[in-house]
């Protein structure tokens, strides 16, 4: 039992959250806008300048401001026209809501492997994909936790094959690849404002595509899809996805605030690597070269001789302590008797129960990187929030860990 052996370490006073809020004023400042000019709807000033705000600091076309990173998904799966049936190419290590939209409209979701320089869509993968299923004509490639993809490569294979590709940049708002940023290089793209999420509106997200009728179309629709006439009149299926002026207000006050939170998330991901050196782990890679990450979550990858022997089922984990070794459950255990929040890597989508039936592409035969990535990796507590020696306590912990 390596950690019990450690002693001298004291619980943190204060939670160290894996990713919160973190508010700076102006947001209730548009919020109370909001209020007091009575505009407490989906319809307002603040909406437009959100939209504005976002079109500018990403560089794209238009920006549709939605309820959720996930109503945004949704139609853009709608924009490049699946139906049922249809097979899409989409990221294994995702977080669910990123397949579940590909689910909403009938589809079927082929889960492409992660390569190990980015644990993003593995280009690879997705050329065997091709080969296995050349009609399909949509695939969704998500940034996981701030790290770009490589999203030229992955860009170049699904356009040659007359492929859309969806972006999902939930979790990457800011980072940039090849000097470009990400959400720009999808034919549609999704952002989220979910509490979690490098800024937040407390919830809320945004369509982004450099087409005035794709914009359009997802703006209607998300307003009920509601025709120009003085009564509701309605030619097609609509939804009440829009987002609301109070969250576009605490969105608005938020935005101006993504370069400082990015640089915070970097300091917290350098101080990890620096620290963390000497152990027999490696942080959530990226291409140095290429990438600049948002650094929205730090995350450690276990070395293989250095895991403790660790044991999965569908809800619960145990793991045998031995001295030099540790894994993930050890570590999240530990980090959360000392009240700090650690988490697993997110499951990939072809080892849940509810995909399970689902295809599975991966570069070669029995490769599996996804599940290797859950199986050695956890996310550290990566709040803007965390002090230097703050975060020097929770590395103590996941030194005697491995003691
Ligand atoms: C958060 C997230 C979403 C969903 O965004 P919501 O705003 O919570 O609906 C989609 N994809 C990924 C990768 C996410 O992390």
């Amino acid at each position: 039992m390596a950690f019990r052996k450690q002693n001298g370490l004291k619980p943190l006073e204060k939670r160290a959250w894996l990713s919160s809020p973190t508010m700076h004023g102006p947001e209730l400042q548009y919020m109370t806008e909001a209020f007091e000019s009575n505009w407490m709807s989906t319809v307002g000033e603040n909406i437009g300048v959100v939209e504005s705000l976002i079109t500018q600091r990403i560089g794209c076309g238009y920006a549709v401001a939605l309820c959720s990173g996930t109503a945004a998904l949704h139609l853009a799966v709608k924009l490049a026209g699946v139906k049922s049936g249809n097979r899409v190419f989409v990221s294994d290590m995702t977080f669910s809501a990123t397949a579940n939209a590909i689910m909403y409209e009938g589809g079927e979701p082929v889960f492409i492997d992660a390569d190990r320089d980015t644990w993003n869509m593995d280009p690879a993968a997705l050329e065997r994909a091709f080969e296995l299923y050349p009609a399909v004509k949509t695939v969704v490639i998500a940034n996981l936790y701030g790290t770009p993809g490589k999203m030229t490569e992955l860009c170049e294979i699904a356009h040659r094959h007359g492929a859309v590709v969806i972006e999902d940049a939930a979790e990457s708002l800011g980072a940039t690849y090849e000097g470009r940023q990400t959400g720009t290089f999808g034919d549609i793209a999704a952002i989220s404002f979910n509490g979690n999420k490098i800024i937040t509106g407390s919830c809320g997200g945004a369509l982004l595509t450099n087409s005035k009728e794709a914009a359009h179309r997802a703006r209607k629709w998300s307003t009920q899809a509601r025709e120009d006439a003085a009564w509701y009149q309605h030619e097609e299926l609509g939804y009440n996805y829009r987002m609301s002026n109070v969250v576009a207000g605490v969105v608005r006050g938020q935005l101006p605030y993504l370069e400082e939170h990015m640089a915070q998330k970097r300091a917290i991901y350098e101080r990890y690597r620096e620290g963390l050196r000497g152990l027999p782990v490696t942080m959530n890679p990226y291409e140095a070269a290429k990438a600049e990450p948002n650094f929205w979550l730090s995350c450690l990858l276990i070395d293989e001789k250095a895991m403790c022997p660790q044991e999965r089922g569908d809800l619960e984990a145990r793991y045998e302590g031995q001295s030099g070794k540790s894994c993930p459950t050890e570590i999240i255990e530990a980090l959360a008797r000392y009240n700090a929040e650690a988490r697993p890597i997110w499951k990939p989508m072809h080892l849940q129960p509810f995909f399970r039936d689902k295809a599975f592409v991966s570069a070669g035969p029995g490769e599996d990187v996804g599940a290797d990535i859950f199986r050695r990796g956890l996310c550290l507590p990566s709040d803007n929030k965390l002090t230097a020696d703050r975060q020097e306590r929770i590395m103590e912990i996941v030194r005697a860990c491995f003691a």
